[in-house]
């Protein structure tokens, strides 16, 4: 049976106890209201080398904004324990909110460069409730290595810049999306649509595909996201947040197909936000 722990101490004495027998440890952190694509993430770690995979659900109240979705985000913990032990996982540290942020709290961890701009600038504070957070989990469990998704891929590369800046001996590990048959990115977010608003979702992920031909045939950057945007206003998503090409290790603005570049959106339908990206690179010949 895979344990429950809520405590920092009792994490760290379960971690504790398989660094003395020489095992190696993989940290999966999440929101909960798990899918498939969490759970690759476990597999990731598995794959990675990690004997033992501790996964934490913690709903973080600080990566919100006041007018976001924290007190409605779904909370699932049976059914997440049973998915995550199907899974493979060891452990499951579940915090409480105080247990995280006790009275006093006083410490931020904020990133420049890679967390401004694209969901840094619609969600502002977002990406240091993040970084603070990951980095508490990180300092909590001491993982050998920690797995996250490309699917948030700003957040992935924020991730990457504070593990290394802080010089936080974790290997971090980007695991590729997982989507739908019909293409949609895997999210937990993705409940709270209307079957009439999760038949229009789709058209996110083939309008960044659009967007990636455009770019192999040589269009530009600024052209190709303008069509892109009103595309998505066309299928019913608005506002569109953004619709952006950028390195995709810097996250620096690129114009054209001359490096590997990502392509990102952001888009509301109804009252749910989605987000999503694809890697594009030059053609070898
Ligand atoms: P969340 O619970 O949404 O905070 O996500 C927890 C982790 O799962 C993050 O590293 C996400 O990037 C990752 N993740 C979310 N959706 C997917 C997906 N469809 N495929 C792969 N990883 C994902």
């Amino acid at each position: 049976m895979m344990d429950i722990v809520r405590s920092v101490a009792d994490l760290r004495g379960r971690v504790a106890g398989w660094r003395r027998a020489g095992l190696r440890v993989g940290l999966v952190p999440t929101m909960g209201a798990l899918h498939r694509g969490h759970l690759s993430l476990v597999a990731a770690a598995r794959e990675w080398g990690a004997d033992r995979v501790v996964a934490s659900v913690f709903v973080n109240p600080t990566q919100f904004g006041p007018n976001e979705d924290f007190a409605r985000y779904p909370r699932q913990e049976e059914q997440d324990a049973a998915l995550l032990e199907g899974a493979g996982c060891a452990l499951l540290f579940s915090p409480t909110v105080a247990a995280m942020y006790p009275d006093g709290f006083a410490t931020t961890v904020t990133v420049s460069g890679v967390a401004d701009g694209l969901c840094g600038t619609v969600r502002p504070g977002h990406f240091a409730g993040v970084a603070t957070v990951v980095t508490k989990l990180l300092l909590q469990a001491l993982p050998d290595v920690a797995v996250f998704g490309e699917k948030d891929y700003q957040q992935l590369a924020v991730i990457r810049r504070f593990v290394r800046d802080l010089d936080i001996p974790v290997a971090v590990l980007g695991a590729p999306t997982l989507r739908e048959a019909d293409g949609l990115a895997m999210s937990s977010r993705n409940a709270y649509m209307t079957a009439e608003q999760r038949a229009v979702a789709p058209t996110l992920q083939r309008v960044l595909q659009l967007v990636a031909d455009g770019l192999r045939a040589g269009g530009a950057a600024s052209v190709l996201c303008a069509q892109a945007t009103a595309s998505l206003l066309a299928a019913g998503f608005g506002p569109v947040d953004y619709v952006e090409i950028r390195d995709a290790d810097t996250l620096a603005p690129v114009e054209t197909l001359d490096r590997p570049v990502r392509i990102l959106a952001a888009a509301r339908l109804g009252a749910t936000r989605l987000i999503d990206n694809i890697g594009v690179s030059p053609s070898a010949g």
